[in-house]
């Protein structure tokens, strides 16, 4: 397939390496990185989209991704597919869907879960949204990148699946920290409580898998001093998509809203940014219940 390649920052360089890899012919553009092993470089979007059957776009959020659909969309080729891995607000991911459509033009929204190791292994999780047609053309590009790709739905499906997962993700993160902290002042030994909580029903992927105590349970960035990993601040972008989302959809979130305005907190004035998000085991440590 020509394939363009719009955004080729950390998660977006080595996704397009890959598929220069698996012998795609790919053009790529960034405003800043270049252009990484295999994939040549366009002048432009709209050179990286001219001629492509399929343009994915990797971008930091949703007024990227529509001004660059507005440059791009009237230069593809009817029946070519826009597919944005990015993750992005539902809204964004609807209004450029229909632009496409308007313009003869396929779309998939389809944000992935796995990270920069994710993006590099091509083992991405794709959640993607849009119609049958359109998800079948890029399916085979989702099979290079990543391991899964699920079709969740219509037109912004995608992005809702993303952010309802990182809501749940973000909670159960905080949940997960502040019960260690409790469970410290309590005197209880932390590989006890691992052992303890990780076969009961507290459990999660944030205790089990991820575990924010360092030394407890598998390798996780709690063992490297908390570099990212999934950085608070991403965390942060998600959980105030959810909370955007929300109020669209009037959907009484409250835990969501409270994750939000933790992460908030932490990585504005708490100096969180650039931390790992499990960083927030640490935070809770340090803090009493007046703080
Ligand atoms: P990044 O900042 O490393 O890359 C974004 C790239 O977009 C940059 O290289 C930037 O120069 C480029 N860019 C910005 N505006 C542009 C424009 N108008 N034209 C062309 N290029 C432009 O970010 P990233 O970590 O690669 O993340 C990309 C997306 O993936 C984000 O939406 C993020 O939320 C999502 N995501 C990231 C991770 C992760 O672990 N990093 C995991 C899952 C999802």
């Amino acid at each position: 397939m020509k394939i363009g390649f719009i955004g080729l920052g950390n998660m977006g360089a080595p996704m397009a390496a890959n598929l220069a890899a698996a012998g795609h012919s790919v053009k790529g553009f960034d405003l800043a990185a270049p252009c990484p092993e295999g994939v040549d470089k366009a002048e432009s979007a709209v050179d990286a989209a001219t001629g492509a059957d399929v343009v994915i776009t990797m971008l930091p959020n949703g007024q990227i991704l529509r001004s660059i659909a507005n440059d791009i969309v009237g230069a593809m080729d009817a029946g070519s597919v826009l597919c944005d891995c990015s993750t992005v607000d539902v809204e964004s991911a609807r209004a450029v869907a229909e632009q496409a459509n308007a313009a003869g033009v396929l779309a998939v929204d389809a944000p992935v879960s796995g990270g920069v190791g994710g993006a590099a292994g091509g083992t991405l999780t794709f959640m993607a949204g849009g119609s049958g047609e359109a998800f079948a053309k890029v399916e085979p590009l989702f099979d290079i990148m990543g391991q899964k790709a699920v079709h969740c739905g219509s037109s912004g499906a995608g992005q809702a699946a993303k952010i309802c997962n990182n809501m749940i993700l973000g909670v159960t993160m905080i949940a997960t920290c502040e019960a260690f902290a409790l469970a410290d002042k309590l005197g209880l030994d932390r590989q006890k409580m691992f052992d303890v909580v990780s076969t009961s029903s507290g459990y999660s992927w944030t205790m089990n898998a991820y575990c924010p105590a360092p030394g407890v349970g598998p390798q996780s960035p709690a063992d490297n001093d908390y570099q990212p990993g999934f950085a608070s601040d991403l965390m942060l972008k998600d959980l105030r998509l959810s909370q955007q989302a929300a109020a669209a959809a009037d959907a009484d979130t409250p835990m969501g809203q409270l994750a939000a305005a933790l992460y908030e907190q932490f990585v504005e004035t708490e100096g969180g940014s650039g931390t790992d998000f499990s960083a927030m085991l640490p935070r809770f440590e340090k803090r009493g219940r007046e703080d």
